[in-house]
């Protein structure tokens, strides 16, 4: 086999979804697996779509997600706007072979034909039937259509889109198809702007850059015996082609979409991205971009070893594109959560306060072994990085307020509970640190009983002092962390907040 060249081929009209995502995702898996290149291309031909940072915002996701670019464009050798004239020659080579042709009809008369059509309940198509009855060189022939050419005229140039042809079309994840040519319209190649169409450019450039195979959506599937086609038109043989399931909304209605993540509560976008980055991405989320690549991987594949949690070498030794189902994936944000979770398990402590950092820079302030050891604590509670800090504030800062709710649950023997609470916890402030948890619990508790105070009482009152909530880890390993003096002091904080 020669070598496998695949390209991720994004348009940058706004954020990368986690569709795209996917796509590339999937790209880069296969590339690895087959030892070959991984490549990007910019397909910026629609100028009116561009939005601004787009571009820059897809190699930065990509480079969070640990995928490698091969071959991008540093020299714009893969940015489509800039091969501008290669398509033009491209196109004419095309209408020298009388397979294109130039198309002078004003959009203004393509729509008037759009509407009476659609009174007659029919779809104008600009193909056979109806092409010979339109202003281009073909009715107009080519020394007219040059001149007009020449006078400044504007046109487009069309594939002349064969009548009655079978084209058989191929995919690696859903067989073969075909489809009858003379249902295919005369798509147009080069606009009146000069640029190409999605479609030609893609075709030729997948042919100049020797791609061997295109793996995409499947919102593409439609278009494949147009470029199958166009294949053909050049003499050139295609690359293989594999579309990817859909990606759809947790329900299964509809593609998954930034407004459901927004609705729903999820983010859809790798990175936050807007004004102010209004809209949050998974990494602001607290996701691992393995976590993430590992649950995009399983939206239309899965491991034939069972295995569900991968890195990304795994991920890449597992990987088989054949093995690709055609059938829609349900986005289930619960599930990346709980893959997240997974990965965080793997992770050190160590490990995990590297990412900790990146979202809680003032987690640097404190002093290391600590938070590694607050970090060790909290960790089996953890679903995402996000989740660090609200589960091990706590161990560093007394609460600012008590949650009200926990309040009202307290009993009139509140502040008994708490000035015996801090006399204990002063009585044991030689107390090897380690020990103090289970020391002050267990003679708070010998109290309580003595007072036929109920230990559950007890311990929620502690627990609310402690933390602010009715939240958190085993309250002796709390104490042990925060040391009795500042258990006392804590006490002491809500004992007077009572008041
Ligand atoms: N520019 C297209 C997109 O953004 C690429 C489709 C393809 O890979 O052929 O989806």
């Amino acid at each position: 086999m020669n070598k496998v060249r695949v390209r991720f081929a994004p348009s940058p009209t706004g954020p990368l979804h986690i569709g795209g995502l996917r796509t590339a995702l999937f790209n880069y898996l296969f590339a690895k697996k087959t030892k070959g290149v991984f490549m990007v291309r910019i397909e910026d031909t629609d100028r009116k779509r561009e939005v601004a940072g787009a571009e820059e915002y897809i190699f930065k996701s990509l480079e969070w997600c640990g995928m490698q670019v091969d071959e991008r464009t540093t020299d714009n050798s893969h940015r489509q706007s800039s091969r501008k004239e290669l398509y033009q020659s491209k196109a004419r080579e095309l209408i020298k072979k009388r397979l294109a042709y130039y198309a002078f009809d004003s959009e203004k008369d393509l729509q008037k034909l759009r509407e009476s059509w659609g009174k007659k309940k029919e779809t104008f198509i600009y193909n056979w039937k109806t092409r010979e009855g339109l202003k281009n060189s073909l009715t107009l022939g080519d020394e007219k259509a040059n001149s007009m050419i020449a006078g400044g005229k504007a046109y487009v140039i069309r594939f002349l889109c064969p009548r009655n042809k079978n084209v058989v079309t191929d995919d690696i994840i859903r067989g073969a198809g075909n489809i009858d040519s003379s249902l295919i319209d005369d798509k147009i190649l080069i606009k009146a702007d000069g640029m190409p169409t999605y479609h030609f450019a893609n075709v030729v450039d997948d042919n100049m850059m020797r791609i061997s195979h295109v793996i995409r959506g499947e919102e593409w599937l439609p278009s494949l015996a147009l470029h199958v086609l166009l294949y053909e038109a050049f003499g050139w043989s295609p690359p293989k082609f594999a579309h990817l399931p859909l990606i759809l909304n947790p329900n299964g209605k509809g593609k998954l979409s930034k407004r459901s993540g927004d609705s729903s509560g999820f983010p859809v976008f790798p990175l936050s991205w807007g004004k102010e980055n209004k809209i949050l991405g998974f990494k602001e989320a607290g996701f691992l971009p393995k976590a993430l690549n590992n649950y995009m991987a399983s939206l239309g594949w899965a491991a034939e070893n069972g295995e569900e949690i991968m890195n990304m070498d795994e991920l890449i030794e597992n990987f088989k594109l054949e093995k690709v189902v055609s059938a829609a994936a349900n986005f289930d944000f619960d599930r990346l959560k709980w893959v997240n979770q997974k990965h965080i398990t793997k992770m050190s402590n160590e490990e995990l306060l590297h990412e900790i950092v990146k979202l809680f820079p003032e987690t640097k302030t404190l002093e290391n072994t600590r938070v590694l050891l607050a970090v060790g604590l909290v960790r089996d509670r953890a679903e995402t990085i996000l989740d660090f800090w609200e589960l091990m504030k706590y161990l560093f800062y007394a609460a600012e307020m008590f949650d009200e709710k926990a309040v009202r649950k307290l009993s009139e023997k509140t502040k008994d509970i708490l000035e015996q609470g801090e006399k204990i916890a002063r009585a044991l402030k030689n107390e090897r640190p380690a020990n103090g948890g289970e020391k002050l619990i267990g003679q708070c508790l010998d109290w309580a009983n003595k007072n036929n105070i109920k230990s559950a009482q007890i311990m929620m009152t502690l627990r609310l002092a402690l933390v602010g909530g009715l939240h958190g880890i085993d309250l002796k390993k709390i104490i042990s962390f925060i040391g009795v003096n500042e258990t006392s002091s804590r006490f002491g904080r809500l004992r007077k907040a009572l008041d």
